[in-house]
């Protein structure tokens, strides 16, 4: 999975420390993914695993204590005659500011904390479309707010509008919309629609799906919540203690999970479609990254761990001809344990049933 042809997004052995020296903890450890152009990328996992923390490190919007402590990070920009690939963990700040928005774009979790609470929302999209094309005329530059807001489905009037006038939902529609204002490759949602009722969630991922198929911007779409990630991602990863975990194509991790702790967190929360079933969750709480358990980081939660797993830490390796990656001994071929059933292809179940 890590071999590309028309990557946008190349991560490597990505890492990002909280402090320094003796007291620093591993935030993101080790992270590797390809992001390819147009795809959407859904990163879960419970609150702690270090999705925000991989969000800020990719983008350099981490501040202190956090330190990217390793790894490589290229995005590639334009294409064609104009693409080039560029090194964010080298690029100086000036190299940064100007690339965000137009290639690189964030949207986090509190809109209402994103917006300046003074300033109109069509002053917000004015300096957006300013800053990055000085030669766009005043009337142009409303023009295309206004679009813009369109495809969010909200009316030109809001851009009249202070942000403690507009709902949670419509603000954050309003900085869906600022991220696409000037068509960037990748756009990063931590949590976007995680403050919303079901609903507005449900609404605005349903937006989001339609514009990605209009835009073809690449999304990494950052959750706790499982379920919503398969409304909307190409591939799924999921994160523990700051290590991927598992990734997979969308369905196919939502339809047979091959980690105990991707089982779990779909164990936590209902469909967003069909039938609510009882929510089992996942017993125990996130560790502590400052001691972290030897072997398995999940193993003191996991219900079907071995003595291997309190001892060795599993490595992230492909399985199934390599359509999708896990960290867990039980489907590493050296052990004999037999593959619990919620946890086995299911051609591989029905065959030991039949034998
Ligand atoms: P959430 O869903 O709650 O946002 P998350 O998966 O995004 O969680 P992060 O916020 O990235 O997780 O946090 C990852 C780890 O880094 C956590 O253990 C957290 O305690 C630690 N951490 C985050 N920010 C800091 C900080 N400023 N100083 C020290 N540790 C931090
Ligand atoms: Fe559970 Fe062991 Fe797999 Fe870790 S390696 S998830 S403890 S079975």
């Amino acid at each position: 999975m890590t071999t590309s042809s028309n990557p946008v997004l190349e991560v490597s052995h990505f890492n990002v420390d909280y402090g320094v020296g003796a007291a620093a903890v591993r935030a993101v450890d080790n992270v590797t993914f390809t992001l390819e152009r147009a795809h959407v990328l859904g990163v879960a996992g419970e609150s702690g695993s270090g999705k925000s923390t991989l969000a800020y490190g990719l983008t350099r919007l981490l501040r202190a204590p956090g330190i990217i402590t390793g790894g490589d990070v290229h995005l590639h920009l334009g294409t064609d005659a104009d693409a080039r690939r560029m090194d964010l963990l080298a690029a100086s700040e000036a190299e940064l500011r100007a690339i965000r928005w137009k290639h690189i774009s964030v949207v986090m979790q509190s809109a209402l904390n994103a917006l300046n609470p003074v300033r109109k929302i069509g002053k917000e999209f004015d300096e957006v479309l300013k800053t990055h094309n000085r030669s766009m005329s005043k009337s142009a530059r409303k023009d295309r707010a206004r679009e813009l807001l369109g495809l969010v489905n909200l009316t030109p009037d809001r851009l009249e509008r202070y942000p403690h006038e507009l709902s949670g939902g419509q603000r954050q529609r309003v900085m869906i919309a600022m991220a696409l204002a000037l068509q960037p490759e990748l756009v990063i949602m931590d949590e976007p629609t995680t403050a919303l009722d079901v609903v507005t969630q449900r609404e605005i991922v349903a937006e989001l799906q339609k514009l990605r198929q209009e835009l073809g911007f690449a999304l990494i779409f950052i959750t706790h919540d499982l379920s919503l990630l398969v409304e909307l991602a190409d591939e799924i990863m999921v994160m523990y203690a700051g290590r991927i975990v598992e990734r997979a194509p969308a369905l196919e991790l939502y339809r047979g999970p091959r980690h105990p702790y991707t089982l779990g967190l779909m164990g936590s929360f209902p469909p967003l479609h069909g039938e609510r079933k009882v929510m089992t969750g996942i017993p125990g709480s996130p560790p502590n990254l400052k001691d972290l358990p030897g072997g398995c980081a999940f193993h003191p939660r996991c219900p079907y761990a071995m003595e291997r797993c309190t001892l060795e830490d599993p490595m992230l390796s492909p399985i199934e001809d390599g359509q999708r990656t896990v960290a867990c001994w039980l489907h590493d071929p050296s052990v004999s344990a037999a593959v619990p059933v919620e946890l086995r292809r299911k051609d591989a179940a029905l065959a030991g049933e039949a034998g």
